[in-house]
């Protein structure tokens, strides 16, 4: 690579923090560990030199990766401990899966598209994360086997928050979802779930693909 090349790359990414930074993205770790996931790795084809624009771009199977911004909202929304085993579902492209590797212990990751979670595993390898596990099924159901978990997030929106889900949240867990219609502007939600129930909090309006019951044939 040129040195002007590199220079190139090194600006985009003070480009690609700083831009995070002034959408409110300003916990230091999850800083940190959107550092140091170049979601280059996670975008192909023609949109690949947009990754490190805050935007959603579209991958296989009509997904979408979400906007590197509110990816980095949910992450510090869900404030992740070191030794905390996390839940994702929707993995698609693995970039949110990749970057909460850096903050858990474990994160199980889960997509309904077989394909999908196939390419993100192969990201995962190349990048030596070896603390994901990524399944395909439907991940409304959560991972019974593995469960409970001390964070959830949710990366495609559903009216409600799903039952086995919630059920499936430790005692001082926290789970960050979008809830609403998939075709208007869904809410961004923080649910705690305390000794005596669960506390619901609204963080911010967004928009996601739809949570969709069942597996996909690919
Ligand atoms: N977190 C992803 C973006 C997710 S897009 C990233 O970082 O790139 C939403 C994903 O949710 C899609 O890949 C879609 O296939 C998946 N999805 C939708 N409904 C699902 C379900 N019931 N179970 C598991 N995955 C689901």
């Amino acid at each position: 690579m040129s040195e002007g090349a590199e220079e190139d790359l090194a600006e985009r990414k003070m480009r690609f923090l700083f831009a995070l930074r002034s959408k409110g993205v300003t916990d230091a770790r999850t800083l940190h560990a959107m550092e140091g996931i170049d979601r280059g790795q996670f975008v192909r084809g023609i949109f690949a030199d947009r990754a490190y624009e805050d935007m959603p771009l579209p991958i296989a199977c009509g997904q979408t990766i979400s906007q590197p911004s509110v990816v980095g909202l949910m992450t510090q929304a869900a404030d992740v401990g070191s030794r905390d085993t996390v839940l994702e579902i929707g993995t698609g492209s693995g970039y949110q899966a990749a970057i909460l590797s850096q903050l858990a212990r474990r994160v199980y990751t889960v997509d309904r598209h077989r394909r999908l979670v196939r390419e993100a595993e192969g990201v995962f390898t190349a990048l030596r994360l070896t603390n994901i596990v990524a399944i395909s099924g439907d991940g409304s159901h959560g991972l019974p086997d593995q469960a409970p978990f001390d964070r959830i997030i949710v990366t495609a929106a559903a009216e409600d928050p799903p039952g086995p889900l919630l059920a499936q949240l430790k005692i001082g867990g926290i789970m960050v979802l979008p809830v609403g219609q998939s075709d208007t502007v869904q809410s961004l939600i923080r649910v705690r779930r305390l000794e005596t129930g669960f506390d619901y909090e609204e963080l911010r309006p967004v928009r996601f693909v739809p949570l969709v019951e069942g597996v996909a044939n690919d």
